[in-house]
């Protein structure tokens, strides 16, 4: 378990090496939005760093959404909620909001120097109300602008009544930003006590060191108002802390809405740590507030933090990896396409491999145009080209004939493009249309809806192929662009209801295409005509379940990556199925 954004480059470099591990990664820090992210010189690597691990969590679903979008900005990587599919394993991504170990609190309250530190420290404070900070003295803290409040509350209240004390804990004193930091808090605190101070004592106590454990529970205890307003902080144990010591419900917590446990504690006095007035008033309503108001809020956050503790944060994580851990590397699972499969296809006779390309044996590329067979893919070719004389090999694409020639023209494969509209035998100079009676009448009425779309849409753009429409949004900003492609299907499905057309909305592309033309139907035709007694088949997308769908019970088929499928096998990656065809044929 690894932990924390030191370390993001860490589960990649053990996945390399140990394979068989299971890795889990949780980071501790706010993961930034992809504006910010997008600005590291090194960003790319740090994200390929962490899909090394099988579970990445955050601490809130606001963290888990910007690693999202910033995996879909900068990687091209489309995920679920709770998954990113990556080359060799899925990622599971989830929530985990640290806690604390509230038991060991409730046990220092009964321990005898707890009770003589809030003893001595009530004796002393008899005639004040308290407001406590306790943190590091850290610029993400927001400690300037929660004295810019303070000073607000004490000039306009003009209360006396009120005592703050800062426990600001000495941090990264080697860094000259963290040695500023605290020069430019005590000369506001200086500032701030000239103002305000009377002949019996001084309104901010700001102590620079570190307190044990039975002081400080004693002071979260006391406090009338914890402060916790940090410009950003991704959980914020303190404001736990204070919760947790709170046994009568009787405080209150002011807390900035950018900790992360804003989200769990939203009882709590929230405010906008850049928000001067709002911080100012808040003071006075927390101090002000009656008793049945601070029970009422207080009580549920500190169920929250009985029911959800530090011990119930680390084994949800851990269960969660060992779930999700073991069934992802390597095929021989349940419903995974295993060896045994391809070596029994590769020894029947009368037997036809139908294979796509894109997606299936390469991965997707944002850029159709670079997807050429790379040395991986020539090398399976090579391979199956060995199995010619028993087996009758296709390759099947959406491309056009052109493009299919020029890619796998050498290669001596039959070759079906367009989706089942063209298709040329290994020996055949010519292409030959499948369906010449298609009705195509619908084509230009569709092509100028796509062309509409493609205007509004930025990056997007239309192909006419001969017996299909295609929008292409691959380069578009991808969630704008998801969601065009979604308007675009359901109004497409409206105006299209009577034609004898499918609408097929797959990787980044929306296609339109004529019914009667598909990998299915030239599936079923090239079955009968050369009376195949065996097929394998496997694809990717939507254009290959129309083939699966029409598959009878001698026809294994296979799918290569995520998502709902109607073939009898399933296959993590491009790459898996490559070296499992490749490595059958070596020893079959
Ligand atoms: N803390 C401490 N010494 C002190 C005061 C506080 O070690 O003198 C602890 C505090 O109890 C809390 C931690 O420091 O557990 C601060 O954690 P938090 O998540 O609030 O902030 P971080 O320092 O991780 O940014």
């Amino acid at each position: 378990w690894i932990h924390d954004y030191h370390l993001m480059l860490l589960p990649a470099m053990l996945r390399s090496r140990r394979p068989d591990l299971q890795i889990g990664f949780f980071l501790h820090t706010p993961f930034p939005s992809y504006e910010i992210f997008r600005c590291h010189p090194n960003r790319v690597e740090l994200l390929e760093g962490l899909l090394g691990a099988d579970l990445i969590g955050f601490h809130t679903s606001g963290y888990l959404r910007h690693f999202r979008s910033t995996m879909l900005r900068l990687l091209g990587i489309e995920s679920e909620i709770n998954t990113i599919p990556t080359e060799s394993h899925n990622v599971t991504i989830g929530v985990f909001p640290i806690s604390i170990p509230i038991d060991k609190f409730e046990q220092q309250m009964q321990s005898a120097s707890f009770k003589r530190y809030l003893q001595e420290y009530r004796a002393i404070y008899a005639d004040k109300r308290i407001v406590l900070s306790v943190e590091r003295l850290d610029y993400s803290k927001g400690v300037p602008r929660r004295l810019d409040a303070i000073e607000r509350f004490l000039k306009e209240s003009g209360r006396q009544d009120v005592v703050f004390i800062f426990i600001s804990v000495p941090s990264r004193e080697n860094v000259s930003a963290y040695r500023e930091l605290r020069q430019e808090i005590e000369l506001r605190v200086t500032n701030i006590n000239g103002q305000f101070a009377t002949i019996t004592g001084a309104p901010i106590h700001f102590i620079h060191q570190s307190i044990g454990f039975s002081e400080l529970c004693a002071l979260y205890k006391l406090a009338d108002v914890a402060m916790v307003t940090p410009e950003i902080d991704g959980m914020n144990l303190v404001a736990k802390e204070y919760i947790a010591c709170q046994d009568e419900n009787e405080g209150a917590l002011i807390l900035s809405e950018f900790a992360g446990a804003a989200q769990e504690l939203h009882q709590a006095y929230l405010v906008n740590p850049y928000d001067i007035d709002r911080m100012a008033h808040a003071l006075g309503e927390a101090l002000d507030a009656s008793a049945s108001e601070k029970r009422s809020r207080m009580k549920p956050m500190r169920e929250r933090i009985k029911r959800y503790h530090a011990r119930r944060w680390a084994a949800e994580f851990i269960e969660t990896l060992q779930q999700v851990a073991a069934p992802h590397h390597g095929f021989m699972e349940p419903g995974r396409l295993h060896a045994q499969v391809l070596r029994d296809f590769w020894t029947r006779d009368h037997a036809a491999l139908f294979l796509d390309y894109d997606g299936t044996l390469m991965p997707l590329h944002r850029n159709p145009a670079d997807a050429v067979p790379d040395a991986a893919v020539r090398n399976l070719f090579e391979h199956l080209q060995s199995a010619m004389d028993r087996v009758d090999i296709y390759l099947t694409s959406g491309r056009s004939p052109a493009e299919m020639e020029r890619l796998f023209g050498d290669y001596g494969f039959h070759l079906i493009a367009e989706h089942g509209l063209f298709y040329k035998h290994p020996t055949a100079g010519e292409w030959v249309k499948f369906d010449n009676n298609a009705d195509l009448g619908w084509m230009s009425r569709v092509e100028n809806i796509l062309q509409q779309y493609s205007d509004m849409t930025p990056g997007s753009e239309v192909e006419s192929k001969t017996a299909s429409l295609v929008w292409h949004y691959r380069k578009s900003d991808p969630e704008f662009g998801r969601w065009k492609a979604h308007q675009m299907v359901d109004e497409l499905h409206e105006l299209l209801a009577n034609l004898p057309v499918t609408i097929h909305h797959g990787h980044k592309i929306v296609e339109i295409g004529s019914m009667l033309v598909n990998k299915g139907a030239i599936f079923q035709h090239l079955k009968n005509l050369n009376n195949y007694e065996h097929t394998l088949s496997a694809g990717d997308d939507e254009s290959d379940e129309a083939l699966f769908r029409t598959a009878g019970s001698n026809d294994i088929t296979v799918k290569v990556g995520q998502g709902d499928t109607n073939a009898k096998y399933v296959i993590g990656s491009p790459s898996a199925l490559r070296e499992l065809l490749a490595a059958t044929l070596q020893h079959g």
